[in-house]
């Protein structure tokens, strides 16, 4: 975005951006222009003669073949989906800053990716269900008499599903969340939501994440969660578990026991789906009358503040390492040692 462009431009580096890079974001090149950026034709220019590259998504292959031997990389490069692609990194001997493994303290905050992306996905999938609901969220009292509101439930209360439940509460709808993780009940109370318990027992891993649930409790879950889920106009699921394919939470029974024009947003389809009849990708409608949204990469649907905040990030986490212009990552600091997965072409942790 332009204004991080300037404000590495002040710090002495000089930038580059491929032609048209904001267009879809509502940001022609004048502006990059006008915030001292320099334009380059296209990815493999800018590839062939940088010192960093800021990505978004991962760079093809062809595009890794044409980097500089000690190029730095930072983007969304998946290191615990897709290891193969961390050592065709190290085979170009770059070195590769991941934002998804910026470790999650606090100082890390304002330079969060993933934080600042579930964000606008919790957001916008509360809008696709509004708009794809035959129904109004809020209550109305109205000459013709009274709408009741919709009842929207929300599966995962991370980042994401928090936001969706503020979203859908703001549109005025009965909201309920529910999270393996029992620590989340009063985030989600303090939103004005309801909190759903099932026992399961202890599901909190390290570093706040989920852990996998065993078979047993997934099972136990499901049925339970069945009961909840056809009690709901609308059933938001965000759950995931890093690095794993999303847990199946809403079952096809759970699914057929919904009312006909019901609606499912599954955010989790980037990683499989929570719901066993979601086609990644894609809306589909079912036989019983439920649309079930699969829709991929909805901060992309977004590109304005998603840029935004991400570019925000990004020089929030580079800008405390550039010196006179040029990028010098402190390899004990635990920010870089944790984002850092793949350095002088070595994928971090192998030998
Ligand atoms: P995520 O996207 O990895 O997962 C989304 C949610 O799904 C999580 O809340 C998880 O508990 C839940 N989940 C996983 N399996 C489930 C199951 N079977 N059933 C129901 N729910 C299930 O999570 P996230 O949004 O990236 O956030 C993870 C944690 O990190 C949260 O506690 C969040 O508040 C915390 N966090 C901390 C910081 C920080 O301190 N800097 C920043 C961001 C997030």
């Amino acid at each position: 975005m332009p204004e991080s462009v300037s404000r590495f431009v002040k710090m002495g580096v000089a930038v580059h951006v491929q032609h048209g890079a904001g267009e879809n974001a509502a940001f022609p090149d004048a502006l990059y222009e006008k915030a001292g950026a320099q334009i380059v034709a296209d990815a493999p220019s800018l590839a062939r003669d940088c010192d960093v590259l800021l990505c978004v998504g991962r760079p093809s292959d062809d595009l890794l073949a044409l980097l500089r031997k000690g190029t730095t990389l930072v983007g969304f490069f998946n290191p615990l989906g897709d290891p193969a692609y961390l050592k065709r990194l190290a085979e170009r001997d770059v070195t590769a800053l991941a934002v998804e493994s910026i470790p999650r303290i606090t100082r890390a905050q304002p330079m969060d990716a993933l934080s600042s992306q579930s964000n606008i996905a919790g957001y916008k999938a509360v809008l696709l269900a509004a708009s794809a609901l035959p129904r109004f969220f809020p209550m109305l009292t109205t000459a013709a008499g009274t709408i009741p509101p919709a009842k929207v439930f929300v599966i995962g209360a991370g980042v994401a599903g928090l936001q969706a439940i503020a979203t859908a509460r703001r549109l005025g709808a009965v909201v309920s969340g529910y999270d393996a993780r029992p620590v989340v009940k009063e985030q989600v109370q303090s939103l004005g939501a309801s909190f759903v318990e099932f026992d399961l027992g202890q599901a909190e891993g390290a570093g706040g994440y989920a852990k996998e649930l065993t078979p047993e409790q997934l099972e136990k879950q499901q049925r339970a969660m069945a009961e909840t889920i056809a009690k709901n106009d609308v059933v938001i699921t965000t759950a995931a578990v890093p690095g794993r394919r999303a847990p199946l939470i809403v079952t096809e029974a759970a699914v057929k026991a919904m009312q006909p024009g019901s609606v499912i947003v599954d955010l989790a389809a980037e990683t499989g789906g929570n719901c066993a009849l979601t086609k990644i990708g894609e809306t589909a409608v079912t036989e019983n009358g439920v649309t079930i949204i699969g829709t991929l990469n909805l901060p992309s649907t977004m590109p304005y503040d998603a840029s935004r905040l991400y570019s925000r990030n990004l020089f929030a986490l580079l800008s405390p390492f550039i010196k006179d212009g040029a990028l010098v990552l402190d390899p004990n600091d635990d920010i870089v040692k944790g984002s850092c997965v793949v350095r002088d072409g070595k994928v971090a942790g192998s030998s």
